[in-house]
């Protein structure tokens, strides 16, 4: 079993807290994804859970064994790194069984690990070239193979795809999918790329400043994010933040705006009761935005008029920049749409969907 767990973890440069206290577990099989933007101490993490980076405070444990004070070679850990790092001296063949003839593996032994790994990542004919001989998207199936061939317990990835072009990347994340599917190895995967996140992992751990903002399944962080950063960080378009208030008359509970008053549907009434008389924001996702004149009434819909700006055809969807009051309001509506820049819509939003934070914790009602 190679669970990973980590226990009240910081990690302190000086005066730079890059990890704050963070408990996470990967189960046994689990593939995690950290993500968060630049800076938020993604890397940090994995380096430690490596044992290439010293822990100021915590534990480390990778199934039953403490390894906070062990060396990275003794954790049973292969690591991907965005930049390969594949000897260029050597070739394909040798780049893999380097770390096997270290380790004293018997020489049959090697031959045959390699050329399973070679079957499942399709290398089989690039044997003899040097890394120099390679395109991005082989190089990286090489540094793959090289973590796999030492069948380690756990795999850590460091933005293994993001050296490679946008369509080797999504070739390349449905090869990772298929390989894990397979190997079935704990994996944790660092990326600044939430379509990544979300694609490929079981579980998502958004950070940002060295704190854990959420983690759970990707549609559940997706659907119901905690906080307004997760909100924001998660989903492409970003949520449109609105600035709003929840206000009561004659017994009806609305979120108000500049442009916009929304009847609360009733499943949401209680939580955004606690709202009134606060300053909040509301969210609302550019694919919960719709063009009236395409989409019939449906439950939840609410008007909500905007001017147009930008009008961007994306060709599965046409994503149009507006503004509504004195907010601006990104929709992503069908590509059927008559709207053009500079004209005024009326979208409908649907409700039943939408989020309410308050703006002093920024936490979700
Ligand atoms: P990126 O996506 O840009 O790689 P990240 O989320 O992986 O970012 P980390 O590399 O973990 O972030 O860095 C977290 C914080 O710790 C940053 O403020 C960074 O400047 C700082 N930091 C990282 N390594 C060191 C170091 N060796 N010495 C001093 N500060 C460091």
């Amino acid at each position: 079993m190679a669970e990973i767990r980590l226990v009240n973890v910081t990690k302190k440069f000086s005066d730079v807290t890059a990890v704050k206290d963070v408990t996470l577990t990967a189960m046994d099989k689990e593939f995690i994804a950290l993500v968060g933007p630049s800076g938020c101490g993604k890397s940090t993490t994995l380096r430690m859970i490596a044992g290439l980076e010293q822990l100021t405070e915590g534990e480390i444990y990778i199934g039953d064994i403490n390894v906070t004070q062990m060396s990275p070679r003794d954790r049973h850990i292969a690591m991907v790194f965005q930049n390969y790092a594949l000897y260029p001296h050597m070739n394909v063949y040798k780049n893999m069984s380097f770390g096997l003839t270290l380790q004293k593996c018997p020489k049959d032994d090697i031959e045959s690990r390699i050329n399973d790994v070679a079957g499942i990542l399709e290398l089989y004919g690039l044997f003899k070239r040097k890394p120099k001989e390679l395109s991005g998207g082989q190089r990286q199936r090489v540094a793959i193979g090289r973590a796999i061939v030492r069948k380690p317990k756990v795999f850590l990835f460091d933005e293994p795809l993001s050296n490679l072009d946008a369509k080797l990347r999504v070739h390349m994340r449905g090869e990772l999918a298929k390989l894990h599917e397979r190997l079935q190895t704990t994996s944790v995967y660092v990326t600044h790329d939430q379509i990544e996140a979300m694609t490929l992992a079981d579980r998502i751990v958004v950070m940002e400043k060295g704190e854990i903002m959420q983690e759970g399944p990707p549609l559940e962080v997706y659907n119901n994010p905690q906080n307004l950063f997760v909100a924001g960080f998660i989903g492409s378009p970003s949520m449109n933040f609105l600035d709003a208030r929840a206000e009561k008359e004659n017994d009806i509970l609305y979120v108000t705006g500049d442009g916009f008053k929304f009847t609360v549907p009733e499943d949401r009434r209680d939580r955004y009761t606690m709202a009134l008389g606060r300053e909040v924001t509301l969210g609302i996702r550019p694919e919960h935005i719709f063009d009236r004149d395409l989409k019939g009434p449906f439950p939840g819909a609410e008007e909500m008029c905007a001017k147009i700006e930008v009008y961007e055809p994306m060709g599965s969807q046409v994503v149009l920049r507006s503004v509504c009051g004195s907010n601006p309001v990104v929709a992503s509506v069908d590509p059927l749409t008559k709207a053009r820049a500079h004209h005024d819509i009326t979208f409908l939003v649907n409700t039943n969907k939408m989020h309410l934070f308050d703006k002093e914790t920024k936490k979700v009602y």
